[in-house]
């Protein structure tokens, strides 16, 4: 569904992504970890066009993305993306923020995109929050309603750049549970996480990332018990 071959990306003379080779079939889930600073949130943000890669290709569905050609937009369309700090529109209610992007990029009428805002909610187990302003809600329930507004596109794949690492701890089962519902559901999901637990259950695919390079792509049965580098060995060390 999405092939990554040779990407590099600079920041000015700084090389933050090099030689990543990297494919993501349909229905599978990919957690991507490693430490701060390796290039994760870099590395999603290319996935979506949101940074520009500075060499190399990506693919999706067998057209590249950096063809002047690409549609972009159809792209947002079908890869939704959920972000640490939610960024809900904050006065807009849960149902509005929802229905946004059906109306103006999907052209849905009105009460059909209500309806489906009300569909997303009761996915994430916020019915009742259809009329709730964001800051009415905590932070557990702002991001499910992030994970519901990127499923009302009916996305054919969904990025998550640690979409728990802002919240309280008591709130993150909520949203993780959220989330393997949808793995369960078969949706195409790349999602940066520090949940070593999540990541063991849900992923069917480990990528171990450091300074800018993917250093392990495994199984996660085989990452978590016998991971095969040092770096990948201290990394997780530090979560026992
Ligand atoms: P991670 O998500 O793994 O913590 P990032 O992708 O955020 O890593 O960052 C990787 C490196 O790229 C860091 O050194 C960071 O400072 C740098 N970086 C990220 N975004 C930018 C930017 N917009 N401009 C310059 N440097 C950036
Ligand atoms: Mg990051």
């Amino acid at each position: 569904m999405m092939e990554v071959r040779h990407l590099k990306k600079k920041f000015q003379e700084n090389t933050v992504l090099e030689d990543i080779n990297l494919s993501f079939k349909n229905e599978d889930v990919t957690c991507i970890l490693g430490p701060s600073g390796a290039g994760k949130s870099t590395f999603l943000r290319c996935l979506n066009l949101l940074e520009k890669p500075t060499e190399g290709e990506i693919l999706y569905e067998g057209r590249n993305l950096l063809d002047n050609q690409f549609d972009i937009r159809q792209l947002r369309e079908e890869v939704g993306m959920v972000f640490q700090h939610f960024n809900l529109f904050p006065l807009k209610t849960a149902a509005e923020n929802i229905m946004l992007a059906p109306r103006l990029v999907k052209k849905m009428g009105k009460k059909e995109a209500r309806k489906c805002a009300e569909t997303m909610l009761a996915k994430v187990g916020l019915a009742d929050k259809a009329d709730a302003m964001p800051s009415s809600l905590s932070g557990g329930q702002q991001q499910r309603i992030a994970i519901a507004r990127a499923l009302a596109m009916q996305p054919k794949m969904i990025l998550f750049d640690e979409p728990t690492s802002a919240l309280d701890p008591e709130l993150v089962g909520d949203v993780l549970s959220v989330m393997r519902n949808l793995a369960d559901e078969g949706m195409s999901m790349i999602i940066v996480t520090h949940e070593m637990n999540f990541a063991k259950e849900v992923a069917d695919r480990i990528v171990f990332m450091a300074d800018g390079r993917i250093i392990e792509d495994s199984a996660p049965g085989q990452f978590f018990s016998a991971p095969k580098t040092e770096r990948a060995k201290t990394f997780l060390s530090r979560f026992l």
